[in-house]
């Protein structure tokens, strides 16, 4: 039976639209509203590259992921080309206005609105950026164009002189995605959909192994994106409003949980919101953050370290392999965490 608290999620796009699933697999009412006129279809590929061994990730184009996610809401759960412009928190409820005049309004409102979240700025938070120092080339390679491509069935990293070039199978190894590294001391844009130059990228990587080469050579075009940190957000709620995803916890991408904790948050908050009344929405939000906070805050803090890893100048290239084996090891426990668990347990606690 549908609950009857109202929610509306602003933004669809991972973390959005998998908390809209968990939130109807548990009878919640759920809308999002989404600022494009259709579902993203960039290309590229989240992933966690640096743990997926087994069954502990998973590579997909991020287009093929947007769309089965889109799909598998009933129609009308996602509002298309509404752009969130302005809350307006109220005793009872939120009002969300929208660029292009509508308006609705809900009793809680997530915001899963991404790295330059308008809901963000409408609890009183403004995250700065702040450059790593570094840059990504990203490009996507049609796997028939490398002999080798049909074996790689794990991500596959070089690293050297301050700069790291990684390969991983997507769309079911019919596509490599490949995320470049290089210093950088110029400020580039913080896009995933900036053209980049191929011949710079090639220079960054002259004299590399031949598959990094033949890689470069197989591209027809690559994506700049500048890499920034931001320091983790002093608090993600009010009492009806709270962030998820990007909107909370912005991180670099060097282990790849940008999309995985934004599925975590969404599951977190449908666990906590499942059969709670308006009233109650309040301290489930403070026990989100709680559980979260915490936990993004600190793979925020792995995925730094790993990037200053990656960046090391070490004379002997097999240390940093030792290294990064460690530091893989002592990262399990990013996937050994069970957000749905985590969250009943606090509302045991809580004593509901
Ligand atoms: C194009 C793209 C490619 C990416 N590629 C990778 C990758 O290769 N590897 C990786 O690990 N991570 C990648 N990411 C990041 C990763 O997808 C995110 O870290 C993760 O999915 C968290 O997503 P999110 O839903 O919080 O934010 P996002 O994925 O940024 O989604 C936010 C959504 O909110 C919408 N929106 C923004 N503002 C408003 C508004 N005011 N009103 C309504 N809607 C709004 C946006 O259109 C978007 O659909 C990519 C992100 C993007 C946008």
């Amino acid at each position: 039976m549908p609950s009857s608290l109202r929610i509306a999620i602003v933004g669809g796009g991972i973390g959005g639209l998998t908390a809209a699933l968990a939130f109807r697999a548990r009878g919640l009412d759920v809308a999002v509203f989404e600022q494009a006129d259709e579902p993203i279809a960039t290309p590229a590929g989240p992933a966690t590259p640096a743990f997926s061994r087994g069954d502990q990730g998973y590579n997909v184009h991020r287009a093929d992921f947007l769309n089965l996610l889109f799909d598998a809401l009933p129609r009308g759960t996602v509002t298309l080309g509404h752009r969130c412009i302005q809350l307006k928190e109220e005793a009872d409820r939120v009002r969300l206005s929208f660029a292009n005049g509508a308006s609705a309004e809900a009793d809680l409102v997530i915001g899963a609105d991404g790295i330059r979240s308008a809901v963000q700025r409408e609890i009183g938070l403004q995250s700065r950026p702040s450059s790593e120092g570094i840059m990504a080339y990203r490009g996507l390679i049609p796997a028939d164009r490398l002999s080798w491509a049909g074996d790689l069935k794990d991500p596959a990293l070089w690293l050297g002189s301050g700069r790291s070039f990684l390969l991983y199978p997507v769309a079911r190894g019919r596509l490599i995605n490949m995320v470049a590294f290089v210093p950088s001391d110029t400020d580039s844009e913080e896009s995933w959909s900036a053209p980049g130059d191929l011949k710079a990228l090639a220079a960054e990587y002259a004299g590399w192994d031949k598959p990094v080469q033949d890689t470069i050579n197989a591209l027809d075009e690559t994506f700049r994106w500048g890499i920034y940190d931001r320091a983790p957000l002093p608090y993600w709620s009010t009492r009806r409003i709270t962030l998820m995803g990007d909107a909370a916890h912005p991180m670099v991408p060097h282990v790849g949980q940008g999309a995985g904790q934004s599925i975590e948050d969404g599951f977190t908050l449908a666990v906590l919101l499942e059969g709670c009344s308006a009233y109650d929405v309040a301290d489930r939000l403070k026990v989100y953050e709680a559980l979260r906070r915490e936990r993004t805050g600190n793979v925020q803090a792995l995925a730094r370290a790993a990037g200053k890893l990656y960046r090391s100048e070490l004379d002997d290239p097999s240390e940093k392999a030792v290294r990064l084996r460690e530091w893989v090891a002592q990262g399990k426990w990013v996937f050994e965490h069970d957000a749905e668990k985590a969250a009943a347990d606090a509302l045991v606690d809580l004593g509901c």
